[in-house]
């Protein structure tokens, strides 16, 4: 089973449930196709469990990884790129190991 490390876990759950996030946010962004965009562009939710807010659909490619930034994780192009390699690249493809995307992040001053 792998563990998740909180710096990658932490901004995927902000992906989940955001809808009111993404209503208080400027930009978002999408950790599958790496687009940021304003978070008045993403107009599709979807209700993934009952009882709790709906989550946002990316306008670009209907994936359901949608970082908003009053999620308080930054919404920039290097942080979307790592964090999308990561979940994206990293676990369903293994082609590089937890350590790789962690060392991405410290290079880029995020952790
Ligand atoms: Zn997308």
């Amino acid at each position: 089973m792998t563990i998740w490390h909180d710096a990658f876990k932490k901004p995927h759950d902000a992906c989940t449930f955001n809808q009111f996030y993404v209503f208080n946010s400027v930009m978002c962004g999408c950790f599958y196709c790496h687009e940021i965009y304003s978070a008045k562009a993403v107009v599709t939710f979807v209700r993934t469990k009952e009882g709790m807010p709906k989550t946002a659909v990316c306008p670009r490619c209907k994936v359901d990884c949608v970082l908003p930034d009053a999620s308080g994780y930054p919404v920039e192009k290097s942080f979307i790129q790592i964090q999308g390699g990561y979940w994206f690249q990293n676990i369903n493809k293994n082609i590089v190991g937890q350590d790789y995307w962690l060392t991405q992040l410290k290079k880029a001053g995020y952790l």
